[in-house]
């Protein structure tokens, strides 16, 4: 039995998950599969410019597990790129960093949190009628909020 991956924290989802390249064949297109915490670990490095320690802390994960996830992330991307492959962003095994809450009236807002703590009023309209709700987007359909394992969308 392989020992069970820890679960890497993310706390972005990108909105498009699926890039093919122009004028390739669909029956000749080959993917690259990278993972929702790959895309991560390209956000936070490459994108918000992040130290790599940092970057760990952030993702709830050793130095030397970022620098694995960072370089395979950017081998694919690479591969992609340079091999006129289709990426489809997908799977892994993390946890969003993030909890989404909805108020009655229908506001609603991201609250970086550790625990399930559901927030008393809305920030908004201050109604106290505050539910949390499943956070879904294009590509993530049926994912849950809170510690929620990747594998399954
Ligand atoms: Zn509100």
């Amino acid at each position: 039995m392989p020992r069970p991956q820890k679960c890497r924290r993310v706390a972005y989802l990108p909105p498009v998950t699926y890039f093919k390249p122009a004028g390739i064949p669909l029956g000749s297109l080959e993917e690259v599969v990278l993972t929702v915490e790959e895309a991560e670990a390209l956000r936070l490095k490459d994108i918000e410019g992040l130290e790599q320690g940092e970057s760990a802390e952030k993702m709830n994960i050793s130095r030397s597990t970022f620098q694995r996830v960072l370089a395979s992330a950017r081998q694919k991307i690479a591969d992609a790129i340079l091999n006129g492959k289709a990426v489809n962003i997908k799977g892994g095994n993390f946890e969003m960093a993030f909890h989404r809450f909805r108020c009655r009236r229908g506001h609603e807002w991201d609250l970086a949190t550790p625990v399930d703590a559901t927030p008393e009023s809305c920030p908004t309209c201050s109604t106290e009628d505050v539910q949390p709700v499943p956070v879904t987007g294009k590509g993530y359909a049926g994912r849950g909020w809170g510690k929620h394992r990747g594998q399954n969308i």
